[in-house]
């Protein structure tokens, strides 16, 4: 992954809740158009590093770049016009729109970009992730599968450079986690750079390049995936032993 340009660089970043360190002192580089995971038991930290990227929590200390420039004063609202997009761990769209403008106003964070060529990226996600079927429901009308499905398709309208994945296949079946993985798989396959949050190893090991592995606020061990799965800490306080 050398030869490839570093596209989020963070150095010994730290997130406290009170007295819990939450992120505790965690440096990571990732390169451009690879897909890195994060694995580690509940509470280890894992979505407060997503927040600490997206800017809606702040750091302690450290520092983060994107692209070598420095964006850990950020506000949240800019930090889509950086070309970061995410999907929360739990469902965050809006009941009273339809799937169509759930989607729609994924685009409403970067702006800027002229109407006719939003409506025509609406579409295009709507085939690619094939909710064209329930493009005029309510979120609550459907299975929770397709409300994730949904959440993914809300951040890749944006057309972002770094895609950061917070889950996306808790409560789905095989079937559809499968399909998120063909489609985190494609949208590598155009250059895209992602960052996942995931229970699914198996899943993990099948789509990660590289793979970070946190416990209690800090990185225990980083690789591959077979190295990472491996790694005795790993296995002592993830999975399993
Ligand atoms: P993970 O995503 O790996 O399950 P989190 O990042 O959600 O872990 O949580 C890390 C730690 O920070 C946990 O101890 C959790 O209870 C705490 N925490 C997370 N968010 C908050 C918050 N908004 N306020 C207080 N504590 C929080
Ligand atoms: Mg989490």
């Amino acid at each position: 992954q050398d030869e490839r340009a570093p596209i989020l660089e963070i150095h010994d970043v730290a997130v406290h809740f009170g007295g819990v360190k939450a992120v505790d002192g965690v440096s990571m580089t990732l390169h451009e158009g690879l897909i890195y995971g994060i694995i580690g038991a509940n509470g280890s930290g894992k979505s407060t590093l997503f927040g600490a990227i997206s800017r809606l929590v702040p750091l302690v200390s450290g520092t983060m770049m994107l692209d070598g420039t420095r964006f850990d004063r950020n506000p949240p609202h800019r930090v889509p016009h950086l070309g970061v997009a995410r999907s929360f761990q739990t469902v965050r769209l809006l009941d009273d729109r339809t799937v169509r403008d759930n989607i729609r106003l994924g685009h409403d964070a970067v702006g800027s970009v002229p109407r006719r060529e939003i409506e025509q990226r609406v579409e295009h996600v709507l085939t690619r992730l094939a909710l064209h079927d329930v493009a005029r429901r309510y979120p609550s009308e459907l299975s929770y599968g397709i409300q994730r499905r949904v959440e993914i398709a809300r951040a890749i309208v944006t057309r972002p450079r770094l895609l950061l994945l917070d889950e996306p296949t808790a409560g789905m079946n095989r079937h559809e986690r499968d399909e998120v993985s063909e489609l985190m798989l494609s949208l590598k396959g155009e250059g895209l750079t992602q960052f996942i949050v995931e229970h699914d190893v198996q899943m993990m090991v099948d789509t990660c390049d590289y793979i970070f592995a946190m416990n209690t606020g800090q990185l225990i061990a980083e690789g591959s995936p077979a190295d990472v799965i491996a790694d005795k800490r790993v296995r002592e306080s993830y999975l399993g032993g």
